[in-house]
């Protein structure tokens, strides 16, 4: 049978304030549904409304293990430019467990430009903040994905499959196979993720899963299907979890 997801690697709050729930709310969602793990991953600074520097260099404050769930203290930086260049610093992120960047039309220019792309995914695949790239399957910033998953593998960055794609993001479902699918033929990591913006999809990818069945994809390289898996992955990382 085909895994089902341990852990929620991609939440956001009240604090990202186009999202509805407090992060206790988002905790306890993860409880109820008996996850061992959320990271909350409030958007980086250049997102309209997102939170300060503050927010995320006190995140320290919130327990690591709350209502039976490890609470991961991350952010999704955005990509703010076509060098890779983060909204979110060294300081800032030693702070934090767990960093997702991702491209987004807010706070990137759009470019009819797919080199500038390949070329920035190269950069941020090189960037020791960066645990994940998310959602890169967007329709307007298409890469080079032959070339660039490799290099995702080469420095150990995991790949973000995203279930709001197939909500908000319908257009990029195909590229979104494509990149899966070549995970799946380079062995590169992924994880597997809700980016829910309300507690009441906390854990919740089922096309994002039911995508990754049809394709064959294997089970062993969704990190966050196997509780053993993400504390081998985090212990690289002198993160305990
Ligand atoms: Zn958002
Ligand atoms: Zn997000």
């Amino acid at each position: 049978m085909f895994p089902k997801l341990i852990a929620d690697l991609h939440t956001h709050t009240l604090a990202s304030t186009h999202a509805y729930s407090t992060l206790q709310e988002m905790v306890q969602a993860a409880s109820a549904i008996g996850l061992y793990a959320i990271a909350i991953t409030d958007h980086g600074r250049s997102m309209p409304g997102a939170p300060g520097k503050w927010y995320f260099e006190n995140m320290g404050i919130i327990p690591s293990h709350w209502m039976g769930v490890r609470v991961i203290k991350g952010i999704e930086a955005n990509i703010t430019d076509y060098y890779g260049t983060l909204d979110v610093d060294e300081f800032t992120t030693s702070s934090l467990e767990w960093v997702i960047a991702s491209i987004h039309r807010e706070t990137l220019p759009w470019r009819d430009d797919i080199d500038a792309v390949t070329n920035t995914y190269i950069q941020v695949a090189k960037n020791p903040l960066v645990n994940v790239i998310g959602h890169s399957g967007h329709e307007a910033y298409k890469y080079d994905y032959e070339k660039v998953i490799p290099i995702f593998g080469d420095y150990g960055k995991l790949v973000e499959i995203n279930e709001a794609t197939f909500n908000v993001r319908k257009e990029s479902v195909a590229n979104c196979v494509k990149i899966a699918e070549l995970c799946k033929r380079h062995g590169v990591g992924v994880v597997v993720n809700s980016d829910a913006h309300f507690q009441m999809l906390v854990g919740k990818a089922p096309r994002a899963l039911q995508m990754l069945e049809e394709i064959g994809f294997p089970s062993e390289l969704i990190i966050n299907a196997d509780a053993r898996k993400m504390q081998n992955y985090f212990a690289q990382h002198n993160i305990e979890i």
